[in-house]
């Protein structure tokens, strides 16, 4: 089958810098995995040894998952990814409440959390979403007036932001739910294996991760839901995960999670030092070599392996494009919407000046890269940027024609 024939083609050297999006399953992850790929196939629920076997694999995954953010095992639900857990405890804790509580948000979440709280607002819940300053830091106090009077609210903000890397005072926000009785749930997929996440001394009542942004495969995610906190299961069926979340369990994806979460536990504080140091290399080398840039986001509270920054007077598209037929992959902070460049939600939120909003881009690094391929990019990207510079109708003191 040509799907099968053309992977062949795909040896092309690559320099991967968008791990925000997603990363390389680690080996040790892969080996991990594959008996249950293999020879331990068995169905957890079922009643015969065969079954028991595994389920007893499917215990101390969960352990190991409960380990790492300082849970209990019951609090752990596995999920196919992280945007059914954003649906799922969105959705789910509002319906338990049976009233129509008021959801509070962020304008720069991902949009598994901003499309159901969207959706709420449209079936007749208040909806609220939380604005940002130009480094993408949240108001804490429109949280705190949006907050004022109510009980049993939802809210809905992320550990970090996927883009610019920013990390919101989480405990803050946490503490401040509690005082009001609202139900607060963290999408904590870019935090997870990149700073500490300890949901005893971070009172969250229910939180996202995804396997595949910390080195597991696709296909896998978690729900924390902490004991007492209630919610309506979105999956109908089978009494898995203790009759939360039903359909039999993704056996391979929920053991190489865990060995993901195992490996970040272990060993993040040295992979957070090497990302920080390949990632303010990248920045400084850039900034020193293209004039004109703005680094977006909070570079005082930020993940170590998020870099986001705009080149001024250029598009974001036409410098990826660029660094994609050098074998360089990363993401743009805006996307293509029919036909016309729109810079992303979270962008557009932080009110970044309108020269610089089009060319945002993101680098993301993972432990696999290396500080020659921040080398590589840092001899690539600036006469890449030079170029387009020289093809732009805009620039200091031009205008294109359009003011
Ligand atoms: C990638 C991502 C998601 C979605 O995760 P999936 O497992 O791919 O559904 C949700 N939130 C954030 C912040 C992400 O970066």
């Amino acid at each position: 089958m040509a799907i099968w024939y053309n992977m062949t083609a795909m040896n092309m050297k690559t320099v991967y810098f968008d791990n925000n999006a997603t990363t390389q399953v680690a080996p040790e992850v892969r080996d991990v995995m594959l008996p249950f790929l293999c020879e331990l196939y068995g169905n957890p629920s079922s009643m015969h040894v065969f079954g028991g076997r595994v389920a007893k694999f499917l215990d101390r995954a969960r352990e190991e998952v409960a380990a790492f953010i300082n849970a209990e095992p019951d609090e752990i639900i596995f999920t196919a990814c992280a945007t059914e857990s954003d649906n799922a405890a969105i959705r789910g804790a509002a319906e338990f409440s049976g009233a129509k509580p008021k959801i509070i948000t962020t304008a720069v979440e991902h949009p598994a959390v901003l499309q159901p709280c969207r959706r709420l607002k449209a079936q007749g819940h208040e909806e609220v979403e939380l604005p940002v300053d130009s480094d993408g830091r949240l108001d804490m106090d429109a949280l705190r007036r949006e907050l004022a009077g109510t009980r049993g609210a939802i809210v809905s903000v992320m550990w970090a932001n996927n883009e610019t890397g920013t990390v919101f005072p989480v405990a803050e926000v946490a503490g401040i739910c509690r005082e009001h009785g609202a139900v607060f749930h963290t999408d904590a997929v870019q935090a997870a294996g990149k700073v500490k996440i300890d949901v005893k001394s971070v009172p969250v009542d229910m939180l996202s991760l995804s396997g595949h942004k910390f080195h597991a495969p696709k296909g896998v995610g978690v729900l924390y839901v902490r004991r007492g906190v209630r919610f309506k299961p979105f999956m109908l069926g089978g009494h898995q995960e203790g009759h939360r979340r039903a359909g039999t369990e993704n056996m391979p994806g929920i053991i190489a999670l865990a060995k993901a979460c195992e490996m970040a536990r272990v060993g993040m504080a040295a992979e957070v030092e090497k990302l920080s140091a390949m990632r303010d290399r990248l920045e400084a080398g850039l900034v020193a070599a293209c004039p004109d840039v703005r680094v977006n986001g909070d570079r005082a509270n930020r993940l170590a392996n998020t870099l986001n920054i705009s080149f001024e007077y250029i598009e974001g598209e036409a410098i990826a494009y660029r660094l994609s037929d050098l074998g360089i992959c990363i993401s743009t902070g805006s996307a293509c919407a029919s036909g016309s460049l729109e810079p992303s939600h979270v962008i557009r939120a932080m009110g970044v000046p309108f020269t610089a909003v089009h060319g945002s881009v993101r680098f993301s690094l993972s432990r696999y890269n290396t500080m020659g391929e921040v080398d590589y990019i840092l001899e690539k990207v600036p006469p890449v940027i030079a170029e387009l510079r020289a093809m732009s109708p805009f620039g200091p003191g031009r205008t294109g024609g359009m003011l």
